[in-house]
């Protein structure tokens, strides 16, 4: 495998987000937030990296800590920070590349499951502000553990559910 630059860089325009109705628009980001921004740069193919699909919308490149090899990451060429600012459209290029992906570990390291993982938002652990897609293959035993889960106390998923239904 050999690294790639394609010296492409893209056009950022108008984005959108999708409220609970309706898409408004938002300001374009400005070039200060793109040109600082490192999968912005591994898009342009100022930094190098491993790439292991490419369309017009949409990359995939190997993560460089992967957690387990074939870590892939799965991006849009456009940069919007988190899943809050990406279309429908967006949304489900990036889903389709995401499953292409995870076939391609299935068949082509024998892996039996893979991990789909956004975190998003820094709370969430998000540690790179361009939305990206974990693409993790697993093993059947591969020393990772699930994350961590607890009981609910009594009332508490009806008093939750009351909050958060849509
Ligand atoms: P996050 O915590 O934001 O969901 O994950 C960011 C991921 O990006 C991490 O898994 C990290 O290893 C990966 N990453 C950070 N910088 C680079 C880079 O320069 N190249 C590649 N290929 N991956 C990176
Ligand atoms: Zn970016």
């Amino acid at each position: 495998m050999s690294l790639r630059a394609t010296g492409r860089s893209e056009a950022i325009s108008g984005l959108s987000r999708l409220t609970r109705d309706c898409f408004v628009a938002v300001a374009p980001r400005n070039d200060s937030t793109t040109m600082s921004c490192i999968f912005c740069k591994i898009i342009s193919g100022e930094i190098p990296s491993y790439r292991v699909y490419e369309d017009e919308t949409t990359l995939a490149f190997l993560d460089i800590n992967p957690t387990n090899p074939g870590h892939t990451l799965v991006v849009p060429k456009k940069h919007l920070a988190d899943i809050e600012e990406a279309d429908e459209e967006t949304l489900c290029q990036l889903t389709k590349i995401m499953k292409k992906v995870g076939l391609s570990l299935k068949n082509n390291l024998g892996a039996p499951g893979y991990n789909l993982g956004v975190n998003n938002g820094s709370a969430a652990g998000q540690l790179v502000p361009h939305l990206h897609f974990h693409v993790i293959p697993r093993a059947a035993v591969d020393g990772l553990k699930p994350w961590p889960g607890r009981q609910y106390s009594s009332g508490e998923a009806e008093a939750v559910l009351e909050k958060i239904k849509l």
